[in-house]
């Protein structure tokens, strides 16, 4: 099935976000990255339920934001894409959510130590990363989110943020686009990889809220983005596109 090209390049960024998320260590055999629907903000594609490293244009699905599928035609789908319709039936202003199990994030869903930006490019994930835990309203579970219940709980937890953690399990980034997902993902491992080799030497000097906002408005524009972009499809193969 085709599109137009305004859906069309929505979906070949996609495939490349999978790429590089997946390059770039955040996200490996599970986790996922989904864009709305360019022109019908009641949709998003995904892939089907494969590893990101591997999708291709033929495994992007088009869902409702409940999740539902426009036209399955026997694939399987992702447990937890309840995620990705609920941050977007929450958020107009987000168009791209990403959601992985990053190792280096993991020790900040299960210890009373906050994830704060320490570095100028940790700066957008924002001054509070908050921590959502399944099991205050949902008791004993799987601990997937695969339900709208469990990703409206989420989304408020979210709020207006871009990056929640997911106690005991990962993360959820959420942006304008799926450059800016990207960016948000790639630097929440850094800056918690930053982190983590500091906290040994005492309590680090965190960015200010002002410095955290300034610098990720300026990081989260237009020319820093491109550049970012390039660098990433160039080390995941695909450069010169
Ligand atoms: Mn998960």
């Amino acid at each position: 099935m085709t599109f137009e090209p305004v859906v069309e390049s929505a979906i070949r960024d996609l495939v490349l976000a999978n790429r590089i998320l997946s390059r770039e260590n955040v996200i490996d055999d599970f986790g996922h990255v989904s864009v709305r629907h360019p022109t019908d903000p009641g949709r998003y594609f995904l892939s089907r339920s494969r590893s990101p490293e591997i999708v291709t244009r033929d495994d992007i699905m088009e869902f409702a934001l409940d999740g539902e599928p426009i036209a399955q035609n026997g694939r399987s789908m992702y447990a937890e894409r309840a995620i990705h319709g609920a941050i977007y039936l929450a958020r107009s202003d987000v168009q791209a959510v990403a959601h992985h199990h990053t190792r280096s994030v993991l020790p900040f869903t299960v210890a009373d130590i906050p994830l704060k930006p320490v570095f100028h490019m940790g700066a957008v994930i924002g001054p509070h990363v908050p921590v959502w835990d399944s099991q205050p309203e949902f008791g004993d579970t799987n601990m997937l989110i695969d339900a709208l219940p469990k990703g409206h709980s989420l989304a408020r937890v979210l709020g207006n943020g871009r990056v929640v953690l997911l106690r005991g399990h990962g993360s959820v980034c959420a942006a304008r686009c799926l450059r800016s997902v990207c960016f948000v993902s790639i630097y929440l491992k850094e800056n918690a990889d930053l982190l983590l080799k500091t906290l040994p030497f005492g309590s680090p000097k965190y960015l200010t809220p002002g410095e955290i906002e300034k610098t990720a408005d300026m990081l989260l524009s237009p020319m820093p983005l491109a550049r970012a972009w390039d660098y990433w499809l160039a080390r995941a193969g695909f450069s010169g596109l």
